[in-house]
């Protein structure tokens, strides 16, 4: 995921635009996970365990999207940080559009 390390954006502190530092902040935990797909389930019905690659617990072949660390095209959740002031502002991903959306703007 590509975004730039600084941005030039309103500071509510200081009254004015000001040049922000960027950085990721974590969604705050799982929501939603959908239990079918579960670890605790998997563990229940003697899957899951194991040593080496046995990708998905074994029938499948490993699943490679689910070891990359970001997604590419992800809401992401971004502390803006005043160069000014030192304050942090973060921005709610609900509101945010997609990385790939940002790029293009
Ligand atoms: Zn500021």
């Amino acid at each position: 995921m590509k975004l730039p390390k600084t941005t030039n954006r309103f500071c509510p502190y200081c009254n004015k635009k000001t040049e922000q530092k960027i950085k990721l902040v974590g969604t705050g935990g799982k929501r939603g996970t959908l239990t079918r797909g579960s670890k605790y389930r998997a563990k229940k019905r003697g899957l899951g365990r194991g040593i080496g690659n046995l990708g998905k617990w074994g029938s499948k072949p490993a699943q490679t999207k689910h070891k990359r660390k970001s997604k590419t095209t992800k809401k992401p959740n971004i502390m803006y940080t005043c160069s000014v002031c030192k304050k942090s502002k973060y921005r709610n991903s609900s509101k945010n559009k997609r990385t790939g959306k940002i790029l293009q703007e």
